[in-house]
């Protein structure tokens, strides 16, 4: 079986960044908005910081308590948007129950969205427009399979989930490049059926072992974007230890499939990879339109 290295495949494209950031007018500059003072959040942001400041990316965090308002974490937005030295902002999610997610995302310019949640960026995507900030997860699937040579054009691609962030995002990369898409959630009927007729399974439930080799066959390429604690281990002791896992049962499927991407060190790393690309991207952007306006 075929191990879908994702800390391979991201050290390429991390040199790939750095060659092209020494290159760039500006300096790019990436905005963490953080509401709270989620534990996994927290590692999140920590690993995002880490990532910028290897590669030459400014990453500036502004950390809310739970407590704050909506209009100023919106203000924060909007001071953010207008400020020409920054060319990136996120908001890191879940937020905090009391605040509208979809006004404060939605507050982001278009053109500075890194997570590629606005809805603006999201009809772009399923556009297949070029010019669209396509959430990080997503592109980081579609490099794994193209590093390893799974090139998804053809082929019948299964998606375990449907979220805006994860589930809903892949399918529409994976329609661009010319897959045969279908997506699975919690209400579809016969999931191991249609995951076994699957060339590639993408699996984002966020269920520890859900898939397994009944799911599988010898030509099936599985990708696991699953991240989760492993039953019994308390999330602060092991977020991003050892004791994570993924959706797949790796002992089932390992002699069954013909690859599959681990947990953690598959989809994970890649992530944060392309959120940095995201931010380069958005930074290149600004610079051609400001040589249009000189
Ligand atoms: P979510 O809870 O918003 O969505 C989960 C989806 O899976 C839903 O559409 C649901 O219908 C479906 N689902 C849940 N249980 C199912 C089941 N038993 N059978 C079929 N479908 C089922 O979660 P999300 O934000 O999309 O994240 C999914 C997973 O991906 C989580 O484990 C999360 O931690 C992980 N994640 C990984 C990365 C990465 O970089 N690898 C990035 C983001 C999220």
């Amino acid at each position: 079986m075929i191990i879908l290295d994702g800390k391979k495949a991201r050290d390429s494209l991390k040199a790939n960044l750095m060659d092209k950031i020494a290159n760039c007018i500006d300096r790019p500059k990436l905005v963490i908005i953080q509401c709270g003072d989620k534990e996994e959040s927290n590692k999140y942001i920590q690993q995002k910081k880490k990532f910028g400041a290897e590669i030459g990316v400014e990453v500036e965090h502004i950390h809310f308590l739970r407590s704050v308002s909506e209009k100023e974490v919106i203000d924060s937005i909007k001071k953010a948007n207008s400020d020409d030295k920054i060319h990136g902002i996120i908001v890191q999610l879940p937020l905090p129950p009391n605040l509208d997610k979809d006004e404060i995302i939605e507050s982001i310019h278009p053109e500075k969205d890194a997570d590629g949640l606005t809805s603006a960026n999201i009809k772009l995507m399923w556009q297949g427009n070029e010019e669209a900030m396509i959430p990080a997860t997503a592109q980081g699937v579609a490099f794994l399979l193209d590093f390893y040579g799974f090139s998804p054009e053809g082929k019948n691609v299964v998606i375990i989930g449907r979220s805006e962030l994860v589930g809903k995002p892949i399918a529409a990369v994976l329609l661009s490049r010319n897959a045969t898409v279908t997506i699975c959630h919690s209400k579809t009927q016969d999931l191991v059926g249609t995951c076994r007729k699957a060339d590639i399974l993408i699996s984002a439930a966020g269920v520890p072992g859900l898939v397994d080799e009944s799911y599988s066959h010898a030509n099936q390429v599985i990708v696991d974007v699953g991240i989760n604690i492993a039953r019994g281990k308390k999330l602060e002791e092991e977020i991003f230890g050892k004791h994570l896992v993924g959706d797949v049962n790796w002992e089932s499927v390992r002699n069954v499939a013909k690859a599959v991407s681990p947990v953690p060190g598959g989809v994970g790393p890649l992530t944060v990879a392309f959120l940095f690309g995201n931010v380069l991207k958005m930074c290149e952007a600004a610079a051609r339109r400001s040589s249009l306006r000189a």
